[in-house]
């Protein structure tokens, strides 16, 4: 029986505010490969235009540093590789308008529109990436040089197997997406069944997944974090 839950729009809005004094810890840049952590930024829909570096807040990087940490321990060649993370607040609103003109003719009704359209892509004040909490990571092997096989390529939506628990994936899949999985958690991610890659820390849905009263980070704009207008 697969029993993936899909967090909905409903749900996040149950999580009202943020910790206006975590919210102020500062974001850090990815770096491309260090002993644990690679960073490569993977182009979708160019959401990213101020570099090739993946933005993160301070925390987050710390705990991908203990995640690695973990999975050396499992395998020595293992490390955690980071295909996206920090995204512009603009570009979320923009996307999701693009969406919104698309679809709106079609409802009535404002909520069902709503969670219609935070499948696929998140409600901007709810979403995890712009707060620079989220990641979308998997596993890399430096003595084969190449991701672990999770079944189907990170940030690959064009397919269900990206699903968490799935049918259609071998058992060795589905214990590399376990291993990933519980690595993660144990450093206080929480994991998004709807993607085998996306884990997030301190955004509202970590918040609503940990039955914590507020999330830790604000969503942000680029120019907060870079100094510079985009
Ligand atoms: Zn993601």
């Amino acid at each position: 029986m697969v029993k993936n839950h899909f967090v909905k729009y409903k749900e996040l809005l149950t999580i009202h505010d943020y910790d206006k004094e975590t919210d102020k810890e500062e974001f850090v840049l990815l770096p491309l490969e260090d002993e644990y952590v690679i960073g490569i930024y993977q182009a979708r829909k160019n959401m990213l235009e101020y570099g090739q570096n993946i933005a993160v807040r301070k925390s987050v990087y710390e705990k991908l540093i203990e995640v690695s940490k973990d999975l050396k321990k499992i395998n020595n060649n293992y490390k955690i590789i980071v295909a996206y993370g920090f995204r512009d607040m603009k570009k979320q609103k923009k996307y999701f308008n693009e969406i919104l003109e698309e679809v709106k003719d079609k409802f009535t009704d404002k909520m069902e529109m709503y969670e219609y359209i935070h499948e696929k892509i998140a409600v901007p004040e709810v979403a995890g990436h712009p707060t620079g909490g989220a990641v979308d990571a998997a596993i890399f092997d430096v003595s084969k040089n190449e991701i672990l096989d999770f079944g189907c390529d990170i940030l690959d939506y064009s397919t269900t197997k990206c699903y968490y628990e799935n049918e259609e994936i071998t058992e060795e899949q589905m214990n590399n997406r376990k291993m990933l999985r519980k690595t993660m958690m144990s450093e206080g991610f929480a994991p998004y069944d709807g993607e085998w890659w996306h884990f997030s820390y301190g955004d509202k849905e970590w918040a609503f997944y940990y039955n914590k009263e507020k999330a830790l980070y604000n969503q942000v704009e680029a120019e907060r974090i870079f100094n510079k207008k985009y």
